[in-house]
């Protein structure tokens, strides 16, 4: 026998029991395919052919994925190529297979490859964002002037069927905000995963998706929007440029409120809009949307009552005043 023969056989006898979750679909002397599959993600098909000059000269080597990204797809090609380079004259195909698997398990963030490289591309260069591979895990430092948000963010290796998870996630801007980010991070997470409760009867079948890339985006454009932010009353600056001068006192009128449509007051600002008329149908200076705080829980009924007997009472004072005058 040849020497592509011989290998063909080796590799047949053992490539099944030697390289777990891979699945010889041919191997001929004009082709050798195999899959080789972690999750139903992380899944690529190895394609070789064998050159006139086998085994002195490297393996054709292509490899295709129906989940896994194109460029890295490409670069993980460049990386086999190298590899049989340091193989001539030996059998190269077992070897690769080997490599590939080693690859997969040892690259767990390969299954979201291309939402880091478009994360990436939304960062400024302060800030950070580190792939720690062997624990499946992003690193993440945002940074806008003084401020600052730092967490950690876990993918499981079914990804991206199951959610990522936020863990340790730290700012300096006020609880209030930090509440909000962390608990809208998750939302935006859980909703690429879970199927929405009410489902409309034309909505085709839910799929979950890849919930990596809008968690984290949208923390950064929190971290990157949030300190360039109006009073929309005022219309100063609600964030100061030195973070130390953050009102932290919920009870200020000067901590910072976000009302429903997601711009910004002063507490102080905001109770002063919410007691004046018009009542009923307030809305938000930027946006147009109806204005609502958790914090403004009385009904515009009664904070027009409210206003009604304030202005009926001033009258009174004034009265008492005029006559004393
Ligand atoms: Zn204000
Ligand atoms: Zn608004």
């Amino acid at each position: 026998m040849g020497f592509v023969e011989d290998e063909l056989y080796e590799v047949k006898k053992l490539c099944e029991h030697v390289v777990p979750g891979s699945k010889l679909v041919s191997c001929v002397p004009t082709m050798v395919r195999a899959e080789i599959k972690r999750t139903a993600f992380k899944t690529l098909v190895f394609c070789a052919q064998f050159p006139e000059e086998y085994p002195k000269a490297p393996l054709l080597i292509e490899l295709k994925s129906k989940t896994l990204s194109e460029k890295l797809l490409l670069s993980l090609t460049n990386v086999c190529e190298q590899e049989v380079k340091n193989l001539l004259g030996k059998a190269q195909v077992l070897h690769v297979i080997k490599f590939l698997r080693k690859f997969i398990d040892e690259n767990s963030l390969v299954c979201c490859y291309d939402e880091i490289n478009r994360v990436r591309k939304a960062l400024g260069p302060q800030d950070e964002l580190k792939l720690k591979q062997k624990s499946s895990a992003i690193a993440l430092k945002v940074y806008n002037g003084e401020y600052y948000l730092t967490g950690k963010i876990f993918v499981p290796d079914d990804y991206p069927l199951s959610v990522i998870e936020l863990q340790n996630v730290d700012t300096n801007f006020t609880p209030t905000f930090y509440k909000h980010m962390v608990a809208q991070a998750k939302e935006i997470a859980r909703k690429c995963v879970e199927p929405p409760l009410k489902k409309k009867p034309k909505d085709p079948p839910f799929v979950p998706g890849p919930s990596l890339e809008k968690t984290l985006m949208f923390l950064i454009d929190c971290v990157k929007r949030l300190p360039a932010e109006d009073c929309q009353f005022c219309k100063k600056p609600c964030f100061p440029q030195e973070q130390q001068l953050l009102e932290r006192d919920e009870t200020s009128p000067n901590h910072i409120e976000r009302v429903y449509c997601g711009h910004l007051f002063h507490q102080g600002c905001l109770l002063s809009l919410m007691k004046q008329p018009p009542f009923g149908n307030k809305k938000c200076g930027k946006c147009g949307k109806k204005l609502a705080h958790f914090k403004w829980s009385i009904s515009d009924r009664t904070a027009e009552a409210r206003w009604a007997h304030e202005q009926a009472r001033e009258r009174e004072l004034q009265e008492v005043e005029e006559f004393f005058n």
